[in-house]
């Protein structure tokens, strides 16, 4: 029998953890005058061509994954993210939980399981990386071209609003609502395109999407619930009014 649920689906940097996981990477793997030479190169380079470029170097630089995960381990959740994750495990089975980023699906994993949230994930929408063999010249590899698409507010490497309806007509569960929890600018297409009346999404209070809806005054074009968040306590409060 199909079971009524709702799908609660997560951003990831700067939604679930504090920071921006690839800033926080960077920042860690390389001196000042690296970051600056990689950070005026990621300008330059297609998005999923910018994951390897600095993946070379950290291999370059003889970084070993055991160096790596020690990075991951230092990454901070978001204000109350484990009360939220808590909360969800003891009403796990209302939910369906997903992740839609454009981080590395490595990271993402790898963070979660350090925190002990990895099991209460149902499915990840974000870029896929692989770890080639020994001779391999990266630490991790990234594909191009992972989310093709044909959505004119979006960046080309993504549409968040196009992968997130594509999740929902594939999956076997009928939704009661689409829950959103994110606070980037890119998070504005699923709000505005994929999320429907009843439907609510949860902006992280004066990050971009929160701005774009406020102060750019374009909250109008949404027709889903609006429900800013500083910490993931106000999104347990709302949970359970539901
Ligand atoms: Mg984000
Ligand atoms: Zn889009």
């Amino acid at each position: 029998m199909l079971e009524k649920k709702y799908l609660l689906v997560f951003d990831f940097d700067e939604t679930i953890i504090a920071q921006d996981s690839e800033e926080e990477i960077l920042k860690s793997a390389f001196s000042k005058k690296e970051l600056d030479e990689i950070n005026q190169a990621l300008t330059k380079i297609d998005f999923f061509e910018g994951f390897n470029y600095y993946f070379k170097k950290m291999k370059q630089n003889k970084m070993t994954l055991k160096d790596f995960n020690s990075i991951l381990d230092k990454i901070q959740l978001s204000p109350k993210m484990k009360e939220l994750f808590d909360y969800l495990r003891e009403n796990k089975s209302k939910y369906e939980i997903i992740i839609c980023s454009n981080a590395v699906d490595y990271e993402i994993k790898y963070v979660l399981q350090h925190n002990g949230f990895l099991d209460l994930f149902d499915g990840f929408i974000c870029t896929k990386g692989k770890f080639q063999n020994e001779k391999s010249e990266h630490l991790l590899f990234v594909e191009k071209n992972q989310f093709p698409h044909s959505c004119n507010i979006c960046s080309s490497f993504q549409c968040k609003g196009f992968e997130i309806k594509k999740y929902i007509e594939n999956s076997k569960n009928k939704f009661e609502k689409i829950l959103f929890v994110c606070d980037g600018s890119n998070d504005f297409c699923p709000s505005k395109n994929t999320l429907k009346k009843g439907d609510i999404v949860f902006p992280r209070f004066e990050h971009n999407l929160y701005n774009k809806l406020f102060k750019e005054k374009l909250r109008d074009q949404l027709v889903c619930d609006v429900c800013p968040w500083k910490n993931a306590e106000e999104i347990i409060s709302k949970l359970k009014q539901l």
